[in-house]
Formats: C-alpha cells, sequence, structure tokens
C-alpha cells in the first residue's frame, strides 16, 4: 500500500466525512509548490481558498511566528500584549478605518460585522428592539455558523441545522434594484462580497458596488464588504471594493491576514459603528493574542512589501488572457478578478470536478466551485514563469 493509501485509510477511520477532498496526501509546502507523503510535486492552485496569498511558509511570517512563539503566545484579552496594538494599527492604517477588533476564523469575524450592525442599529439609527433586518444576497457564502448558513441560499448547507435565527433577507446578488426593494426602515446592513467566490467566482456588473454604497448611505445602513478572500490583494487591489473605489462601513477580514499559518481575522471600522462595544459585549479566547497579532503584522508586512495586488493585477489578467486563448470545446466562459479565475466548463462536458482529478494527474491542485467551475487562486507570489508552466499543463487537460 502506497503511503497515500494508509494515510487516507486512517482519515477515513477517525475524520468525519464533512469534506470530500482529492486524495492526495500533503506533507511540505514552500511558495505555489506542495509536495505529497510519496514524493509528488504539485502547484498549488486554491490557496487554501485564498488563506495562502502570501505562499506556503513564507520565510518573513514564518520568522516572526518562531520569534513570537518563543516569548509569549497567549495572554487572553483579560490582559495586555505588546503586539496586538501594533497590528492593529496596521491593519487600521491600511484599511483607513479608525478601530479594528480582532478574531480568529473568518466565520467569527463575519459574526462580530452582525453584531456590530444590529448594536449601531438599535443604539445609533434607533431601531426598535429585535427589528433590526440585514440584506445578503443569494449565493452568498460568509461561513459555517448557525446564524451564517440560516442566511445561506445553498440547500445542503441549512439542511438539518435549523432553526435559524431571524432579521435577514435575501435579495439577489448584483441587482441594485433589488437591494434598493429589500430596504425597510428597519434595515440596519447591507452584507455582501464585493466578487463571490464560493458562489462560483460570480463578479458583479460594473458600477454594483458603488451603486450599493450611495443607497446604503442615503438610507443610513451600514455597508459590511466581506473582503475575507477577497481582499488583501487577491483581486489585484488591496481590497476588492478598491475597483470601484468604495469604502464599505465595515471591512471583514480573514484568510490572508493569518498569512497560511495561523488563523486571524477582524473587522475593521470608524468609532461611529465600534463604539457601540463595551467591555464584556463581545470577544474571543484567542482573538488579538500576541502569536497573532505578530503573524498579522508579517502577513501585512509581505502583502504591501512585494506589492502583491499590483503584481496580482499583471498577472491575473496575463493568466485569464491565455485561458481565453485556449479554443477547448469544454469551456464556455473564463471570469473572475486578479488572481480570482473561474473557469467554467459546459455541463455536456461533464463536471469541473472530473476536469480537477485530470490537472491533479498533471501536478496542479485545483478545487471546483458549484460542479461547473474550475477555479485558478494560486498564491499571489506566483511568478510569469509559473503561470506558463501550469498553462502548458492545463491547456493539455482543456483540449484533451
Ligand atoms: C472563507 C470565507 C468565510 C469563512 O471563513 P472561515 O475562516 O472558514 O470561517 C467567510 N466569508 C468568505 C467570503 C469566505 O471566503
Amino acid at each position: 500500500m502506497s503511503k497515500t493509501q494508509e494515510i487516507l485509510r486512517q482519515t477515513e477511520s477517525y475524520s468525519a466525512s464533512n469534506y470530500h477532498p482529492l486524495d492526495v496526501v500533503l506533507s511540505k509546502g514552500e511558495g505555489v509548490w506542495v509536495w505529497d507523503v510519496d514524493g509528488n510535486k504539485y502547484m498549488d492552485m486554491l490557496a487554501a481558498y485564498s488563506a495562502l496569498n502570501q505562499g506556503h511558509r513564507h520565510p518573513k511570517i514564518l520568522a516572526a511566528m518562531i520569534e513570537q512563539a518563543e516569548r509569549i503566545t497567549l495572554t487572553s484579552r483579560a490582559f495586555h500584549n505588546d503586539r496586538m496594538g501594533e497590528f492593529l494599527e496596521k491593519l487600521c492604517k491600511l484599511a483607513g478605518k479608525d478601530k479594528a477588533l480582532p478574531m480568529n476564523t473568518g466565520a467569527e469575524a463575519v459574526e462580530t460585522a452582525i453584531k456590530a450592525a444590529r448594536k449601531w442599529g438599535y443604539k445609533i439609527k434607533g431601531v426598535a428592539e429585535d427589528k433590526a433586518e440585514i440584506i445578503t444576497c443569494r449565493g452568498n457564502f460568509h461561513g459555517r455558523t448557525t446564524t451564517i448558513v440560516g442566511f445561506s441560499t445553498e440547500a445542503q448547507y441549512r439542511d438539518g441545522f435549523g432553526p435559524f435565527t431571524p432579521g435577514f433577507v435575501t435579495i439577489p446578488y448584483g441587482d441594485i434594484s433589488a437591494l434598493k426593494q429589500a430596504i425597510t426602515p428597519n434595515t440596519v446592513g447591507f452584507l455582501v462580497e464585493p466578487l463571490q467566490g464560493e458562489g462560483g467566482v460570480i463578479v458583479p456588473p460594473e458600477g454594483y458596488l458603488k451603486e450599493a454604497a450611495i443607497l446604503c448611505k442615503e438610507h443610513n445602513i451600514l455597508l459590511l464588504a466581506d473582503e475575507i478572500q477577497t481582499g488583501l490583494g487577491r483581486t489585484g487591489k488591496m481590497f476588492c471594493c478598491d475597483h470601484e473605489g468604495v469604502v464599505p462601513d465595515i471591512y471583514i477580514l480573514g484568510k490572508a491576514l493569518g498569512g497560511g499559518v495561523y488563523p486571524v481575522s477582524a473587522i475593521c471600522c470608524n468609532d461611529d459603528i465600534m463604539g457601540v462595544f463595551h467591555p464584556g459585549d463581545h470577544g474571543s479566547t484567542f482573538g488579538g493574542n500576541p502569536l497573532g497579532s505578530a503573524v498579522g503584522i508579517a502577513a501585512l508586512d509581505v502583502i504591501i512589501e512585494e506589492k502583491l495586488p499590483e503584481k496580482t493585477a499583471e498577472l491575473g489578467s496575463y493568466f485569464a488572457d491565455e485561458l481565453r486563448k485556449i479554443d477547448s470545446p469544454h469551456v464556455d466562459h473564463v471570469r473572475g478578478k486578479g488572481l480570482m479565475i473561474g473557469v467554467v466548463i459546459k455541463e455536456s462536458s461533464g463536471t469541473a470536478r472530473s476536469f480537477c482529478e485530470k490537472l491533479r494527474e498533471e501536478g496542479i491542485l485545483a478545487k471546483e466551485t458549484h460542479h461547473q467551475v474550475i477555479r485558478f487562486a494560486p498564491p499571489l507570489v506566483i511568478t510569469a514563469e509559473e503561470i506558463d508552466w501550469a498553462l502548458e499543463r492545463i491547456k493539455k487537460v482543456l483540449l484533451s
């Protein structure tokens, strides 16, 4: 039995089967490359759903983590630590906001934004108790807590997990008149992904975010931008909202904020919103811990110093253009922004998963989303030569 088979058997024996991974067992990673336990090398075209924007084991992030681990790792928020302030200052300056609230996972940051918006609605906007409404979009992905799956439109994400938290309204994504119609005097927030990643790499019509931001302002509603996947360079700007010059009321960040080594998430907003939180209102044992803060500082430094957003804009359009040139009978179209690219497979050609399995045989690890879409979202540290290497193999699979 190969090492891979042995480990798959062990994993399947003891792991809950809430995932259906490709049957590759990884044991080493560096930059855009990963190796499996049988010594095969692959290019990572998923980058942990954009949590690895800086690549696997970025030396600067690793060094920061190791150095911090040798001093102090966790204090809880019952005491101050000497790294959180520095991290949050860097993050706030990057986002152009007054304050940040650190959590760990993306879902926790979304929950934090929901709590902030609701409390702002009651205390500042003056919505009557328990009447606050938050508008969300069809096809959204904001995480897996019971509140969040309650406003998912993916039947499987909800099935068996109710009853759900009330106070959420769903509208079609990219439809500004639907947003206008959904607004009531009780609306406190509009929670939106500037580009839907898990939803199938869906780019909304141009101007959508800008118009949404104007509507929100007119109606005194908070724009909550879930930039957990699109933020920190992925789409070729620091934040995906930047493409339309939009500054949301609350940025929701995660994934790459942890530099691919540690879960770090946060919301960033101004004092008028963050001011609703008082001691005891909200918290997290691990949120803002010194290890996560040290990692977060290094993760942001790498994105800024290596100009990853600018690089991504350039390489992303090269990659997408070259993908469009492949005259494959299986491909319906190619879409995306920066290095978040979806190749849509025609239903007559089978599912995207079968293509991902063929890509894997060629040394490329990619993951399908929504049956028909192959997502190409490598670490942003990828080079043009590495993209060419991938293109050769992608071409082979798409033309076969
Ligand atoms: C991944 C993701 C989340 C959830 O993050 P977790 O760290 O898995 O909880 C939320 N929103 C978006 C847009 C995401 O891509």
